[in-house]
């Protein structure tokens, strides 16, 4: 058997910063819901009171976008994150999928759900 990379508590850490980071992310989420529920009231009253908002409806359009796009991201943040969990309880985490290596401690640092050594994902082209 080879060498366990990490300490026990320096794993506790990786996973606490991952799921504070899930936390936050449900959190920014449920707010986005919030905030797309009161748009989309608005636009139904807007809509039959002043037809002629046009500007208003061009700012909403952009608003349901920008948040359809968020939501998408965070979608897939947080199914990285959950791999990221399933890699530690399996005591693969830190190892590029690609190639095996040891992701460097600075990158999990930065990035705990990170799958990839730098290397790796410069070649898939992200
Ligand atoms: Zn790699």
């Amino acid at each position: 058997m080879k060498k366990k990379r990490f300490k026990k508590d320096e794993i506790l850490g990786f996973e606490r910063a991952l799921l504070a980071e899930k936390r936050r992310i449900l959190k920014e989420r449920d707010f986005n819901r919030k905030v797309m529920d009161s748009v989309g009231s608005q636009a139904t009253g807007d809509l039959s009171a002043h037809r002629s908002l046009t500007a208003d409806q061009g700012t909403e359009n952009y608003q349901r976008e920008h948040a359809s796009r968020m939501r998408s991201l965070e979608t897939k943040t947080l199914r990285e994150i959950s791999d990221a969990l399933d890699r530690i309880s399996k005591g693969t985490y830190g190892t590029c999928e690609k190639c095996g290596k040891p992701i460097p401690r600075a990158r999990l640092k930065a990035v705990p759900h990170a799958r990839f050594c730098m290397k790796c994902m410069k070649a898939a082209g992200r």
